[in-house]
């Protein structure tokens, strides 16, 4: 009898674990925050946390993504297509750090929370070592187009490169022992 007891509890619990799972997952949730697109080419996204009726009205807004990446708003205009975007996923693997992928601009089908993903993906493709984000900021080595002095080092925003992911002679990330 004792152990019946015991056996009954389980299922229920096991029950009550399923039907809280799903209910969750049930729940339509309005997102909370915005990369609101600004139309301004230097500073493309304005980073909002929002009520669900003005949410809303940035679900009509074409070009603003949502929720918010956990490295910030991009910091150079993303190109969408079909409501998608074009990211370097983190994989976790050293010898192919990044898989570029195309995900919804609309909810980034839960790439919003990878803490290393490029957001978006440089126009030269992804970079084949992995990038080490110090709160979001990277090391990177611009193309000068001088011959004397080929790279600048300089530190830029992971998510958007502050626009240097449209040089396809950058080099993403600097390497250790500097660019030149
Ligand atoms: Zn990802
Ligand atoms: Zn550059």
């Amino acid at each position: 009898m004792q152990k019946k007891n015991k056996y009954t509890i389980l299922v229920v619990a096991v029950i009550q674990i399923i039907a809280i799972s799903l209910f969750t997952s049930c729940t339509v949730n309005t997102p909370s925050t915005f990369c609101h697109a600004t139309g301004d080419a230097t500073n493309p996204y304005e980073e909002i946390t929002v009520d669900d009726a003005t949410a809303k009205e940035h679900l009509n807004h074409p070009n603003d993504i949502y929720p918010v990446p956990i490295g910030g708003c991009p910091t150079s205009p993303l190109v969408i297509e079909n409501d998608k975007i074009t990211i370097c996923h983190a994989t976790g693997s050293t010898t192919n750090p990044y898989n570029e992928i195309e995900i919804s601009a609309k909810g980034l089908n839960g790439h919003a929370d990878h803490e290393n993903d490029l957001i978006p993906a440089p126009e030269a493709g992804c970079p084949e070592s992995l990038v080490i984000g110090m709160e979001g900021k990277i090391t990177i080595c611009h193309a000068t187009g001088s011959t004397k002095n080929p790279y600048n080092e300089i530190t830029v925003s992971v998510n958007g490169l502050n626009g240097h992911d449209k040089h396809s002679n950058d080099i993403i990330p600097a390497p250790e022992g500097g660019c030149n």
